[in-house]
């Protein structure tokens, strides 16, 4: 069996969960506080998946701070990385905006600032 130790990201709170593992399985999930943190650990050690954030160009040269509305699993940000590399934007672009959507399978591409 093993343990697999956990501090629970999606709060503030930080709950440190333990998830014992066998043969692949997990068999159980102890130390969250809440639903959430039974989810978090579950994908944790499934499939685990990560906010991408990084940087855009624009056409005219400006950088445009970018990052994906959700998390992406981590084998694929690669991938992801190559097709962000590759976008280029026209200004102005506005905090929140959409720049690609479906980056990833659920995931769009967002601007986190405004660029003029
Ligand atoms: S388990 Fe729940 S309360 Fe604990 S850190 Fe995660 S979201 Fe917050």
């Amino acid at each position: 069996m093993e343990i697999k130790r956990l501090v629970c990201v999606e709060c503030p709170v930080g709950c440190e969960i333990e998830v014992a593992i066998e043969n692949g399985a997990i068999q159980s999930i102890k130390g969250n506080s809440c639903p959430r943190g039974y989810k978090y650990a579950q994908e944790e050690v499934i499939a685990p998946k990560r906010i991408v954030t990084t940087t855009v160009r624009a056409e005219n040269g400006k950088l445009v701070p970018v990052k994906t509305s959700g998390g992406v699993l981590k084998d694929e940000i690669f991938a992801v990385m190559e097709k962000i590399n590759a976008v280029r934007v026209k200004t102005p672009v506005l905090v929140g905006q959409t720049l690609v959507k479906e980056i990833a399978e659920g995931v769009d591409l967002v601007a986190t600032a405004t660029i003029g």
